[in-house]
């Protein structure tokens, strides 16, 4: 066995970038076609394709869309079907119907109060996603989230600003760390912490948390409990005259401006300031996991941003053309947000195949082991930051198993010939495939 060739095939020194390679990215139009493997992405595609729906199938499909009868004289809504082309009108390979795998936080309405603003798309709107939900949340230049613990764990991933975090640990120590725009953090369940916005203009982020009920008008605030106990006990916990605890706060701070904090350094310099866990990460400091003329992935878990014990996350950009590959995740369900450009997932189950069109600020999810890909459909990237409720980022790639398996089997499963499965990739890191 030559295993240097097994593991190197030549297709893949066309995918992989090097250093002084650029994309030769054009503005080549995503149709329906090109999905069905008329484009480019050629033979390989239309084989696939072929054994999901046969021939006949397709035929009268593309006979129904061609006449009258996939006319629609009632009403529609127009710029919803324009903005989700895929999703009214699928390709033909869809079939059945699964679980709800879109939503979008342009749907949901904002919770507006002085210093900022939040909206969450849990398990309320988007039903499927039971051990995921997400919240968004701007705070201008000072401005607090208040103090705060909460059920599940948090991660976080910086969209825009400055921002200072603090979470309390339980030995007593107390971390402090500043994020700026593509950093994370995360947060023990149970631990208590502060976002604060820092200059010039705050910060906005997305939070992650491992419980798809999670509600973010449902956290315990620093406030909630002193309104709520006698102000005989404060005084004797807190070891002061109640006279002294007149001007604690009667009502929820929740999000609250506030005078900008003193610098990071001075901060640091105060007593207890010195956790050993590291709960801010620079995400963007990592060297991508694949990087090809396709795209590049970077991915943080606990192997490398280790105080991230539950929750991981990637960011992924594709390049215009661009296939995020076929592959499915064996150890958590995919929670996903798209940051920026356009782009189409199909999402595969035993009982179905669904493809709905993805804009910036929608979310996308894919249960625990389902078949799926992303295509970027539009002429700039598409950047997809995708979340799991785990700790250990796990992927299986479609190519990589049909490679790895005897030729002999993939043959008799596939009805591909010996030299085209040869030219199937086998590495299992190849996440993105150019146009
Ligand atoms: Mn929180
Ligand atoms: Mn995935």
């Amino acid at each position: 066995m030559s295993e240097p060739n097994e593991t190197r095939p030549a297709i893949q020194d066309d995918i992989r970038v090097s250093e002084q390679q650029e994309s030769k990215s054009g503005t080549e139009a995503f149709s329906r076609r090109t999905f069905l493997g008329v484009g480019s992405a050629g033979l390989a595609t239309a084989a696939l394709t072929s054994l999901v729906v046969d021939a006949q199938e397709r035929g009268n499909i593309a006979k129904g869309e061609q006449d009258h009868s996939a006319s629609n004289p009632g009403p529609e809504n127009k710029p919803l079907l324009d903005e989700n082309p895929n999703s009214n009108f699928p390709p033909p390979t869809d079939y059945g119907n699964i679980i709800p795998v879109w939503y979008s936080f342009d749907l949901t309405h904002m919770r507006i109060q002085e210093g900022g603003w939040t909206n969450q798309v849990t398990q309320t709107v988007l039903p499927s996603s039971t051990d995921i939900a997400g919240v968004r949340m701007r705070l201008t230049a000072g401005s607090f989230r208040e103090l705060h613990w909460h059920t599940s764990d948090e991660w976080a991933y910086m969209l825009y600003g400055n921002a200072r975090v603090t979470v309390l640990n339980p030995d007593g120590t107390i971390f402090i760390g500043d994020v700026g725009k593509g950093d994370l953090w995360y947060f023990p369940a149970g631990f208590p912490h502060s976002i604060q916005g820092l200059g010039p203009d705050g910060t906005e982020f997305m939070l992650i948390f491992n419980q798809g009920d999670f509600s973010e008008d449902n956290t315990f605030l620093i406030s909630d409990w002193v309104a709520h106990t006698p102000p005989s006990v404060l005084s004797r916990n807190f070891g002061l005259p109640e006279s002294a605890l007149r001007k604690l706060p009667t009502n929820d701070l929740y999000i609250f401006p506030a005078d900008l904090p003193e610098s990071l350094a001075q901060d640091m310099a105060r007593d207890g300031v010195s956790s050993l866990p590291k709960y801010t990460w620079k995400l963007g400091d990592m060297a991508p996991k694949s990087r090809t003329r396709g795209g590049e992935i970077r991915v943080a878990d606990s192997h490398s941003f280790v105080a991230a014990k539950n929750i991981s996350g990637a960011v992924a950009t594709i390049k215009p053309g661009g296939l995020r590959e076929m592959h499915w995740h064996p150890n958590a369900s995919e929670w996903q947000y798209y940051i920026s450009g356009k782009g189409r997932m199909t999402v595969v189950l035993p009982h179905g195949a669904r493809t709905m069109d993805f804009n910036a600020n929608d979310v996308g999810f894919v249960p625990r082991i389902a078949g799926h890909y992303i295509e970027n459909t539009g002429d700039t990237d598409l950047q997809v930051l995708e979340v799991f409720a785990t700790g250990d980022f796990q992927e299986i790639s479609l190519n990589n198993w049909i490679r790895r398996m005897p030729p002999e089997m993939a043959m008799a499963h596939l009805n591909l010939d010996a030299n085209a499965i040869s030219k199937i990739s086998a590495d299992p890191g190849i996440y993105i495939l150019p146009r």
